[in-house]
């Protein structure tokens, strides 16, 4: 049991990533005042646990900030200047301080060596137990309102009230949380949730019994969209999943959103062959190998099994050699490689890395301080506010930058 002082000077609401760095943020700054976490859960830290697939990727190894903040879809402006206050860098060195080194993957995501997420959730644990920090689970936070000179905080089944001169919110995702009417009570603008970074649900005979099968590099796109997301893509027993796939349905989170996720994409399987350099590849092959049977040689990186599966969705019989491939069906060939159309039917998670955009709208909250410009005295920290990162780490960099943000602010109140 926690006896707390009868006005806390910060209360944390969510003891997730972000409410966790930004009490022991605080803790380290200020000794002589008073901070506690309030987590409605039974449990701390619970998608640390089970983010990275369990071995949570804690930032990215991107150390300019300007090139960091492109990795948002949301946020990005806002988010130049915090990274030059609190930017990977500060990350890593702030966990091999505490003992937690990282290390970095070849795509530049950066895990704890030890391949553990409990290696993070035993370091914040033991650092908040150092600083004495009153950690209360089981607390919901249900109503706030203003009292005298400080907020009044009502938890769900508690018989009295926390008073708190400062609330910093680190609630997470507010997609049904009882706590968007209660920002409401204090004009605080929000943009509507929607979700990002899912997987797409494809029904089509292109991609059935292929699950399991990874592309190392795709270009995909919206239907009627210039611009395409790059990168590794994997299907999966619903559709296809993967960075390329992640990453289009995070910049593209709100339109895709508004088609209830039921819309056409077009993948290239060969982007960096251009079609006219295709073209000359098959005029090549079919001069050189004319005897060879198409089924029998893909054109790297497409996966054997998934090059197989495309010449036949092309209508190419199995016995077809390229010497052999009709006009009609070079033309279908051609484009199913590198315009291949898809429709989604929906959107899955597929245990991946899954964030809400929208939330506390940016321009309401004061990046400088984390502070609300229509309420002083509200933080807000992490996802709870309108800014998302694609997948390989930015999302807990954004929690880490901003909590680190909110801290220093509410240090210096
Ligand atoms: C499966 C999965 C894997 C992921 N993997 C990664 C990854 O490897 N790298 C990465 O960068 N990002 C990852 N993410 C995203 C990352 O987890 C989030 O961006 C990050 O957790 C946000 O931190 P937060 O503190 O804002 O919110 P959260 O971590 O969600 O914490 C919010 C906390 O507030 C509590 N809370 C909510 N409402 C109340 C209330 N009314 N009263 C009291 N407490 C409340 C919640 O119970 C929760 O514990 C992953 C997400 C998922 C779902």
């Amino acid at each position: 049991m926690h006896t707390l002082p009868s006005i806390l000077d910060v209360a944390v609401i969510g003891g997730g990533a972000s409410g966790f760095f930004a009490a022991l943020q605080y803790a380290e700054l200020v000794t002589d005042r008073s901070i506690a976490v309030f987590e409605k859960g039974s449990h701390f830290l619970q998608k640390v646990k089970i983010s990275g697939g369990g071995r949570c990727n804690v930032t990215h190894s991107c150390f300019d900030p300007r090139e960091l903040a492109k990795n948002y879809p949301r946020g990005s402006r806002e988010l130049l200047a915090a990274f030059h206050r609190w930017q990977p860098l500060d990350t890593v060195a702030w966990f091999a301080r505490f003992g937690v080194t990282l290390k970095t993957e070849s795509d530049g995501r950066m895990f704890p060596t030890t391949d553990h997420s409990a290696t993070v959730i035993d370091c914040f644990l033991s650092r908040a137990r150092e600083c004495h920090i009153p950690l209360l689970r089981n607390h919901a936070l249900i109503e706030i309102s203003r009292g005298d000179g400080c907020f009044v905080l009502q938890f769900e089944n508690q018989p009295t009230p926390v008073l708190a001169r400062s609330v910093c919110f680190a609630t997470g995702s507010l997609k049904a949380s009882p706590l968007m009417k209660q920002l409401e009570k204090f004009n605080q603008p929000t943009e509507s949730l929607v979700p990002s970074l899912f997987a797409f649900n494809v029904t089509d005979a292109r991609l059935s019994d292929l699950a399991g099968v990874a592309h190392p590099l795709v270009a995909i796109r919206r239907d009627g969209q210039q611009a395409s997301q790059v990168g590794p893509l994997l299907i999966t027993h619903r559709g296809v999943s993967g960075p390329a796939v992640l990453r289009l349905s995070s910049w593209e989170a709100r339109q895709l959103a508004s088609t209830n996720h039921q819309f056409t994409f077009v993948i290239d399987w060969l982007p960096e062959i251009k079609d006219a350099e295709l073209r000359e590849r098959f005029a090549e092959i079919r001069q050189n190998q004319g005897a060879k049977l198409i089924r029998n040689t893909p054109i790297h990186p497409i996966p054997r099994r998934l090059w197989e599966r495309i010449v036949a969705c092309c209508g190419i019989d199995d016995q077809v050699t390229w010497g052999h491939l009709s006009k009609s069906a070079t033309k279908s060939l051609l484009e199913s490689l590198k315009s291949a159309r898809f429709h989604a039917t929906g959107k899955t998670t597929n245990k991946d890395e899954f964030v809400t955009a929208g939330g506390i709208q940016r321009h309401s909250v004061d990046f400088r301080t984390m502070e609300s410009r229509v309420t002083p005295g509200l933080f807000f920290v992490g996802e709870c506010i309108d800014i998302d990162g694609i997948t390989g780490g930015f999302n807990f960099q954004a929690a880490w930058t901003t909590a680190y943000i909110a801290a220093t602010a509410m240090a210096n109140r």
